[in-house]
């Protein structure tokens, strides 16, 4: 039957997967059919999946090196540390602002460096003879002309394959200067299977030289580190807005519109709120064996999260006017997200989405979805792995390959003089017997549908057929697929970047994203979205061998 006659029929899942496999070559299609699962989860059975493995060569993935990981998605959000990239101009170039990360400077004084792109720009005799005195000549100019905290090198491709010691040349120049803190980053496009190397390298680097460093009281009654948020579009704004108006204070936000400075305090946190798992769920267990704070997973995408993220926040404080102020605080924001949901209600429900899109994004967006009546009919990570996708659970079981040791694993220990459990283990017993889950994600699997697909590392090609067969009425992704999909008349959601939207995260960002959405999934403009010649062609023709 062909492709065409078939939608006019029920597709079931089994075919659709099966139809997705079909033109590969059987050795692809083995590899690609364990990392495409049609979702049977049940109570706590959880389908395994494959994930974190490299992309097959000579498919077009959607993910980014390792490089991009590291100096884009961790370091690129925070503002006052010099980030220099040592490589070829390329790779620095199309890392600078791409991701919309916002910052607030305004503050007297305030350094603001991300709207510069520093580079090394290495040429052909760079590569031969090597980088590293280029390499100090820039540290050193970024230095004279900024005089900044600290600066941060990243190594590109071809800065590993040569085998510059940049680590060398920051300890050199750290200790030349006395009053900057110069560190290193051996995050090499190829060194990870994909941007999630990137992050662990940026976190390890950031965990061992910054956190800690500045013991200085913070101010607050209830103070938190938020981790995994990047302030796109200004989602980080809105999560300060909120958590100020509830009076809990936000030491550090790893890294959206965050500071040396806030990533130097983060072990004054009391408690770690954990958004996106993957990127960063290793730093808040660090935080918690080296200084005894603890950590909760949270989602402040969705207005219904938001409230129950606010109201777990306040659950592990244990203190009634904090526990009263949340309750106010929802109380005051609910009534205006409520008016745009019945609005938009009755046009969005019974829509369909896909999303592919990061390490938690795929998971987090489902909420807002569900507000509007939508279901999440396929998604998937780019970079996520299995305890994404089915549970910390399976942490135990997770298979170290030769790509996950070439990524460094930091040991630490409980710092002796700082280590302060934050709560009693009586205490920490009590709450978990009340139901507040610490240390806990349980991944996208089970939060999906019976019988959608989760696909992992989806590439342009099966994006592409999954469209053909499924017409979602909107798909959500990145700018590589931005427009491919956009051709194929279905409108097309960066949730990387937010196109030019934003914020989605918090109250006010949900009423953003339902009216976005609402305009998306209802613009007639997309049933245009063939050319005259394609429907009635003057020409036509086959070749020979047709
Ligand atoms: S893969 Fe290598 S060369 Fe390409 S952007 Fe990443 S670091 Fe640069």
């Amino acid at each position: 039957m062909s492709s065409a006659a078939k939608k006019l029929v029920n597709w079931t899942p089994t075919d659709i997967k099966a139809d997705m496999l079909a033109k590969y070559p059987p050795k692809v299609a083995r590899k690609r059919a364990s990392q495409i699962l049609i979702n049977e989860a049940l109570g706590n059975e959880t389908p395994e999946i494959t994930a974190n493995v490299r992309t097959i060569p000579g498919i077009i993935t959607m993910r980014g090196c390792t490089y991009a990981g590291c100096k884009g998605v961790i370091l690129g959000p925070t503002r006052d540390i010099v980030n220099i990239t040592h490589g070829p101009i390329g790779c620095g170039f199309y890392s600078w602002l791409t991701r919309r990360n916002q910052t607030d400077a305004s503050a007297e004084g305030a350094e603001n460096f991300m709207p510069y792109c520093f580079s090394t720009d290495m040429q052909d005799q760079d590569i031969i003879f090597g980088g590293e005195k280029k390499l100090q000549a820039a540290i050193q100019e970024a230095y004279d002309l900024f005089h900044p905290k600290a600066i941060a090198v990243f190594a590109t491709c071809p800065v590993g394959l040569i085998g510059d010691d940049i680590h060398a040349v920051a300890r050199k120049m750290k200790a030349k200067f006395g009053d900057c803190n110069v560190f290193a980053f051996s995050c090499e496009g190829y060194k990870g299977v994909s941007q999630s190397a990137g992050h662990h390298i940026a976190n390890n680097k950031i965990f061992s030289e910054v956190v800690g460093e500045n013991d200085a009281e913070k101010p607050g009654q209830f103070k938190i580190n938020l981790l995994g948020e990047y302030n796109i579009g200004g989602d980080g704004f809105e999560i300060d807005r909120i958590l100020k108006k509830c009076g809990i204070t936000n030491i550090s936000t790893f890294s959206g519109n965050s500071t040396y400075d806030q990533f130097a305090s983060a072990h004054k946190a009391d408690l770690s709120a954990v958004m996106c798992h993957r990127s960063i769920n290793y730093v808040a267990d660090m935080l918690e064996t080296k200084f005894g704070i603890p950590w909760i997973k949270v989602n402040f995408i969705g207005a219904k999260s938001t409230a129950k993220s606010l109201r777990k926040i306040a659950e592990y404080f244990g203190d009634p006017g904090l526990t009263a102020r949340v309750e106010e605080v929802i109380a005051e924001e609910m009534p205006a997200v409520d008016a745009v949901v019945s609005d938009v209600l009755p046009r969005t429900t019974g829509k369909t989405a896909m999303l592919f899109v990061g390490g938690s994004r795929a998971h987090h967006y489902q909420d807002l979805f569900a507000e509007m009546g939508m279901k999440t009919v396929a998604a998937g990570y780019e970079f996520a792995h299995r305890d994404d996708y089915e549970g910390r659970h399976v942490i135990p079981n997770l298979k170290v390959d030769a790509d996950s040791r070439n990524i460094e694993e930091i040991e630490v220990e409980a710092d002796e003089k700082r280590y302060a459990p934050r709560k009693t283990s009586e205490e920490m017993a009590r709450l978990e017997a009340a139901g507040l889950k610490f240390k806990e994600y349980d991944g996208l699997i089970p939060d999906m549908d019976h019988r959608t697909l989760v696909v992992d590392d989806l590439n342009q090609y099966e994006a592409e057929k999954l469209v053909e067969i499924m017409r979602p009425d909107v798909f959500c992704a990145g700018i590589k697929e931005k427009f491919s999909i956009q051709k194929l008349g279905i409108p097309m959601k960066q949730l990387h970047s937010y196109d030019s939207g934003g914020p989605y995260a918090g109250f006010q960002g949900a009423v953003n994203f339902y009216h976005e959405i609402d305009r998306l999934v209802n613009s007639r403009v997309w049933s245009y979205m063939k050319a005259p010649w394609q429907e009635t062609p003057e020409l036509s023709a086959t070749y020979v061998w047709e």
